[in-house]
């Protein structure tokens, strides 16, 4: 049996979330190390469709440290003036890889942790594909990419078309003169149908509530600084303003009225989708863009109190039921703006600064 590893805090992922705790580690001057189940650096990054630019512009989506550079020749986006500004993710994915080694995290990786455990001595013990490893602290920051979300509709297995997640489109061009069904009222779901507009034959994009569009100059820029001033505690909720960030290929395909959306359909059929007054839409592929859980199945054998849509209860980032974990990046419930590159940031340096004052 190979010999138990043993570290002061464990972080698991080595996504942005990841890479902003391990940095503020380093700093704190504790003994540290990062599992990452990925082969390469990047996080989900490496995997979002080609079209994708960031709705933050580069001087809004950096983490801390190290400001994320401009795209060497990238042409600016339909509406955008600036090339290189709004950058697309394989930029992301390289901004990531060159962060970990500027600042020699200790990542180790390929490395899957399964479950993590308490230990007899008051630790944590992790149990990964590589061999196990102890911890006094640890920070799950695995992200959401890893667990798709699909609601239960009526007859979803007898559809005869193409079925797929967010998680698994790449390119209009898949899609060229196929009729598609996106559902799906946030930003996946109405990029997705946007990029769609400029392949298919036919887009119908469905949400359960009419859509609801940010004004158009709201962007990451705007959302980072009301995220800043929810937590002083003034300001609007960004929800309450809307659930889409209009970037420009949304933008155009909205004001060239090739964006329209439909309300949730009741059930598929063999052929497509079946609306409320009876019709059915014939389709050639249905796109799920219904968003993603938390991939925290690694800490179910410490039995934390679990909340809705798999989240675990939290007070800032710290487990309600055990102050030794963290849960970074996640979402608004684990800090505000804490699932974008400039918000965990802010959530990374007050989890290290709890840590540290806990091991101390
Ligand atoms: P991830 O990037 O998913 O990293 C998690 C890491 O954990 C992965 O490397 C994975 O391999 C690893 N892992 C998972 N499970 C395990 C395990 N059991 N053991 C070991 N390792 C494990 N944010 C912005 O700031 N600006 C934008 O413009 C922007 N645009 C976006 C557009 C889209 C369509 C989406 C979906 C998101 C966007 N975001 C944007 C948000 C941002 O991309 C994500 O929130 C971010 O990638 C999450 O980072 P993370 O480190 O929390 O998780």
């Amino acid at each position: 049996m190979s010999e138990v590893r043993r570290t002061q805090v464990l972080v698991v992922g080595a996504g942005q979330a990841g890479l902003a705790a391990g940095y503020y580690l380093r700093r704190a001057g504790l003994d540290f190390a990062i599992l990452d189940a990925a082969v390469t650096p990047g996080g989900a990054w490496q995997h979002y469709w080609d079209s994708l630019r960031l709705f933050s512009p580069v001087g809004y989506s950096s983490l801390p440290g190290r400001p994320m550079p401009h795209q060497a020749g990238l042409g600016a986006p339909p509406g955008r003036q600036a090339g290189g500004e709004w950058p697309d993710a394989a930029h992301v994915a390289d901004y990531l890889a060159e962060y970990e080694k500027r600042y020699e995290l200790p990542i180790h990786r390929p490395v899957r942790v399964l479950t993590v455990e308490n230990t007899t001595d008051g630790g944590l013990l992790a149990h990964t594909d590589d061999g196990d490893w102890h911890a006094e602290a640890l920070v799950s920051a695995t992200g959401t990419w890893w667990r798709p979300f699909i609601p239960a509709v009526p007859g979803r297995e007898l559809f005869a078309g193409r079925q797929l997640h967010t998680r698994d489109y790449r390119t209009a061009g898949d899609f060229s003169g196929r009729r598609v069904v996106v559902v799906g009222g946030g930003n996946s779901g109405a990029q997705i149908a946007a990029d769609l507009t400029t392949c298919a034959a036919a887009v119908r994009w469905v949400t359960r509530r009419p859509a609801r569009f940010l004004p158009d100059e709201i962007d990451g820029r705007t959302l980072f600084e009301l995220a800043t001033r929810r937590v002083q505690a003034d300001g609007p909720r960004i929800s309450d303003l809307g659930d889409i960030v209009a970037v420009p290929p949304v933008r155009a395909a909205r004001d060239r009225a090739l964006l329209h959306d439909h309300r949730m359909f009741d059930a598929l059929t063999p052929t497509g989708p079946r609306f409320a007054d009876g019709t059915v839409w014939p389709a050639d592929a249905v796109i799920w863009c219904t968003g993603f859980r938390p991939t925290l199945a690694h800490l179910a054998p410490l039995g934390l109190r679990t909340g809705e849509r798999g989240r675990i209860d939290t007070v800032g980032t710290c487990a309600t039921a055990d102050p030794r974990i963290h849960l970074l990046g996640y979402g608004d419930w684990t800090g505000p703006a804490s699932a974008t590159l400039i918000g965990v940031g802010r959530t990374a340096r007050q989890a290290v600064a709890e840590i540290a004052d806990r091991l101390r």
